[in-house]
């Protein structure tokens, strides 16, 4: 056999596929090369820094000496690390084992899956809830399962990717309206109204900016409008809220939101999984349709034990997420007094607004060098000269952390022109 006229050489048929193989990779190589540095050129390459010890607000990380301390998780509560829920996750390893090795509707629920859905449903004040192996799952499993090609999703043009991808996947009408634009959205409301259902999807508090969406606003459209509300609540749920249910508590439309999506990875323990929480008959139906709940494993028992513990420490008391509000109002203030600017409101998202990219990279690095660790965004994440330093800040930093860190601002920042 001639496996190719370059050969002049005979091959057998177990060379010659594998010649095939190998030169089908070498292709791959040489596309995926380019690629690589077309990410490189274009100055988007995302590097990871490797920590060495526990999520929290002190941490060691690979290359750096001594401690660091941490301004940039998504730990807002401090649970990641929390006593009580390593206990709790430990417990669940030790009772119900590793894992389950199965989808939920073969032979993978257990009752600390069903509890801990219970619990999710009224923390929220909802009728039912399901879990996911993450928020991204979730948003990915509800819009395809939820609306057909009568409907119409409206959708805030800044909303996360996996709401975006999970839109994408659909096949309702799909209107994208100007970020928080009450007048873009309701205008896409009236063009809407020939479908048959309406759900206007919005992240609660949007993670770039740390700005909150106008959920009174929003219900109200939607009453006029007969459409339904969804939110994501990754960057909400614990700590917006007198009680930390979230940004429709915060904002006073508990009950005219109907769908909420959260994640357990974030300020519930940090570790992994998410949720979709509304009314019984959307859960039911989720539990029949949605491909990533039908085709991916069951939550591991650890991961449920740690998230069911953190849940029960906020429905004990407000007094965590009350100490992260008292946090982020002092570390705003300060910076705010010492000349910078800090979008977003009131939430611990706080983005030090810098203008160019190469400003907010050479202050990061030099904020690392001075034992902080904090995060420089630049366009493409954000829009072009919007370039910041988002700083994240938990219950769990001191109030002398904070003032370490509005100090390194202040000097790198003076060190760099980036204040006077
Ligand atoms: N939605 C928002 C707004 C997020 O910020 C994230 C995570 O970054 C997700 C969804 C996905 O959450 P998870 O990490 O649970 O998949």
């Amino acid at each position: 056999m001639w496996c190719s006229r370059l050969l002049s050489y005979p091959l057998s048929w177990g060379q010659c596929s594998s010649y095939r193989a190998r030169a089908a990779l070498a292709q791959l190589n040489h596309v995926l090369e380019a690629e690589l540095e077309s990410i490189r050129g274009a100055g988007t390459w995302k590097s990871e820094r490797i920590i060495t010890s526990k999520q929290g607000p002190h941490i060691h990380v690979e290359g750096s000496r001594g401690e660091i301390l941490n301004f940039c998780a998504n730990n807002y509560l401090g649970l990641s690390s929390h006593p009580e829920v390593i206990r709790s996750g430990l417990e669940a390893l030790e009772k119900f084992g590793a894992g389950l090795s199965s989808v939920r509707f073969i032979c993978g629920t257990q009752n600390i899956h069903k509890n801990l859905e219970e619990k999710i449903s009224r923390f929220h004040q909802r009728e039912d809830a399901i879990l996911y192996a993450s928020c991204f799952d979730a948003n990915a499993g509800i819009f395809e399962a939820l609306l057909t090609p009568e409907d119409a999703v409206l959708s805030d043009e800044l909303n996360h990717a996996s709401i975006i991808d999970g839109i994408r996947l659909c096949k309702a009408n799909k209107y994208r309206y100007k970020h928080m634009d009450m007048k873009d959205l309701e205008a896409k409301l009236q063009d809407a109204q020939k479908h048959r259902l309406r759900l206007v999807a919005t992240d609660g508090a949007f993670s770039m900016d740390g700005d909150i969406a106008p959920l009174k606003e929003i219900c109200s459209l939607a009453q006029k409008y007969k459409a339904l509300v969804f939110i994501d609540e990754c960057h909400a749920t614990g700590f917006l809220g007198p009680n930390g249910r979230g940004t429709d508590e915060l904002l006073g439309v508990m009950d005219q939101v109907d769908i909420v999506n959260s994640t357990l990875g974030k300020a519930l323990g940090g570790a992994a999984g998410g949720y979709t929480t509304g009314p019984k008959a959307l859960i039911d139906l989720l539990r029949q349709r949605s491909r990533p709940y039908l085709f991916s494993n069951s939550l591991p028992p650890s991961v449920v034990g740690c998230a069911s513990k953190a849940l029960d420490l906020l429905m004990e008391s407000n007094a965590i997420a009350q100490s992260m509000v008292a946090k982020t109002r002092r570390f705003r203030s300060k910076m705010a007094a010492a000349g910078f600017s800090i979008s977003g409101n009131d939430h611990p998202i706080c983005p030090v607004m810098l203008g160019e990219a190469r400003l907010a990279s050479v202050i990061a690095d030099d904020m690392l060098e001075r034992g902080i660790y904090v995060i420089g965004f630049s366009y493409p994440v954000v829009p072009k000269g919007k370039a910041r330093i988002r700083v994240q800040i938990s219950a769990v930093h001191s109030e002398d952390d904070i003032d370490r860190c509005v100090e390194a601002f202040t000097e790198v920042g003076r060190k760099h022109g980036a204040l006077p």
